[in-house]
Order: structure tokens, then C-alpha cells, then sequence
């Protein structure tokens, strides 16, 4: 989920307007939405991924919406955070199959700035994932010397988690582009379409959508040649999709769905499912060949 201004607004109105002892409104695909990206890819693991990591499924599943929860946690912390879970395509190509990353998120941020653009005015979602499957390979290399160490299977339940918010995020068309909450001008103002964030990933996921109709979709993970052509082709299926979501909510179809718009909206889901249990399956195998080296 991203933060707008707007959304701050309103979140902050509603605290001021609602009981402390009602629940706050989650904020991811929402927290729905990552739940079923995890449960689906846990599910769809092979036999050679080690038993405890299937058997962690409600550790991994928990931490799926925490990035967002992080947000929250205070103003420092949400301000870092923020940009980790977005792209916004078109400031840096025409579409993610043109996406040329920088080594590393510094230099990354060194070329924003030298466009005269912020972190959170573009994004940082590619270098997130990186780091993050890095962390988890290496762990893995690490649990592979010392198999019966709980502290190293509990670690790398901690990183899969987590890692599994960010591929959720990459699975959605909005996080993929600068029309993330309405379609914008040329200066960025919204012209048509305000608030369509909440009612796709939020709205109509809570009401409409099931994990299990999602399952059907999410094929057996593949181990990725090269890590970065793997997010770029992720961005680019997401990115796709955006026209779609967008004729989905002017059509009315968010509202009052037919089954090909909860088809489309499974499918995407089952997406990140695919790109997360891949994500997670490569680094288990890499971590065989590297040791966690590279
Ligand atoms: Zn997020």
C-alpha cells in the first residue's frame, strides 16, 4: 500500500473519529491480500524445500503485512520505509522490461537525486527485493552447515517473511507506476480515478476474494537464472495490468464484479504467489552452489 497525503489524512481521521479499542484499518494489498500471496506460495512448495520452512507457514504468512505495520511505527521508520515498496515505472523507462538497474539502492539514489527526484518520488522496490533474497540465501548457506539450528531456521523464516510483503507488493499493478492512486497529468495531478488504490487492493480483495480460488493459479516454482531479469519480468507482468485495473473501476466492475474481474484480480494474486515461492525456492538451491557467497 502506498502513503499519500491524502491517506495520511484520512488515516488520521479516523483515529481521531473511532475508539481505540476498534480495530485499525490494515494497510497492504491489504493485509487480505498478502496473507493469501504467502499461504498460496508456502502451498505450492516442492518436497526438497526443507520441512521446517513449510512448517513455519503462520510465521511466514504473519510477517507478510508487517512492512506496512512498520509504517506506523514512527515517522522515521515510515519515511524509509515507504519507497521500498513501490516503482514507479515511467520516471526511469517506458515499461519494466526497460528498467536498467544500478548496482546497488546508493546508487540508485545518487541517480534520482541527479534527476532531481526523491526516493519516495520514484521508488526503491527492485533493490528492496534484492536485498532481501540476499539475506535469505545467505541464511540458508548458513542453516545448510548447521541444519538442526533452530536460531538459523527461525532467521530464515524472519527473511522469507518479510521478503514475501515486497514480492506481494511487485505483484500489484499500482505499486508498478506513477497512476498509483488515479491517472495524473503530466505535473502529477490526479485527473481521473482518486482513491483507486483502496477500492483494488483493499475494497474489493476483502470482499470478493478467496485464498482458495487464487490456489488453482499458482503453478510449481522455478529457480531464476538471474535474479534481476526475474523482477523486471514481474514489474512488467504487474505493469500490464494496469489499463485493466483501471477499466475495471470505471466500468464499475469493483463494485459489482463478474467472474472475469475476480479471475484477473486471483490471477494477480496467484502471480505473487508464483514470484514469491520462485523467489524463495532459487535462493534455497543457490544457496547449495554459492554458500551464500555472492
Ligand atoms: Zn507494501
Amino acid at each position: 500500500m502506498r502513503t499519500t497525503g491524502n491517506r495520511i489524512l484520512l488515516f488520521c481521521f479516523f483515529l481521531l473519529t473511532t475508539p481505540l479499542t476498534l480495530p485499525v484499518p490494515a494497510l497492504a494489498w491489504w493485509e487480505k491480500g498478502h496473507r493469501i500471496v504467502t499461504a498460496n506460495a508456502v502451498a505450492a512448495l516442492p518436497d526438497d524445500m526443507p520441512r521446517f520452512f513449510k512448517d513455519g507457514a503462520a510465521t511466514l504468512i504473519r510477517l507478510s503485512s508487517q512492512p506496512d505495520e512498520w509504517r506506523r511505527f514512527g515517522t522515521e521508520l515510515g519515511r524509509t520505509e515507504g519507497p521500498d515498496h513501490y516503482l514507479d515505472t515511467e520516471k526511469l523507462a517506458a515499461n519494466p522490461t526497460k528498467l536498467a538497474f544500478q548496482s546497488d539502492r546508493y546508487a540508485a539514489l545518487k541517480t534520482y537525486f541527479e534527476m532531481k527526484e526523491t526516493p519516495a518520488g520514484i521508488g526503491l522496490l527492485p533493490y528492496r527485493l534484492t536485498e532481501d533474497y540476499q539475506r535469505l540465501r545467505g541464511t540458508f548457506a548458513q542453516y545448510r552447515k548447521d541444519p538442526t539450528n533452530p536460531s538459523i531456521q527461525q532467521e530464515i523464516l524472519v527473511y522469507a517473511g518479510l521478503l514475501s510483503h515486497y514480492a506481494g507488493d511487485t505483484a500489484q499493478p499500482l505499486h508498478t507506476t506513477i497512476h498509483f492512486n488515479g491517472r495524473v497529468d503530466q505535473r502529477g495531478t490526479v485527473i481521473t480515478g482518486k482513491g483507486i488504490h483502496e477500492r483494488f487492493e483493499g475494497v474489493f480483495v476483502d470482499k470478493f476474494i478467496q485464498q482458495a480460488d487464487c490456489r488453482k493459479y499458482v503453478g510449481a516454482p522455478v529457480v531464476y537464472p538471474n535474479l534481476s531479469d526475474a523482477i523486471r519480468e514481474a514489474l512488467a507482468q504487474s505493469f500490464a495490468g494496469i489499463d485493466e485495473v483501471y477499466r475495471l473501476d470505471e466500468t464499475g466492475k469493483l463494485k459489482a464484479p463478474d467472474s472475469a474481474t475476480k479471475t484477473f484480480v486471483q490471477q494477480r494474486l496467484a502471480h505473487g504467489s508464483h514470484f514469491l515461492t520462485s523467489l524463495w525456492y532459487t535462493a534455497w538451491k543457490e544457496s547449495e552452489m554459492s554458500k551464500g557467497a555472492r
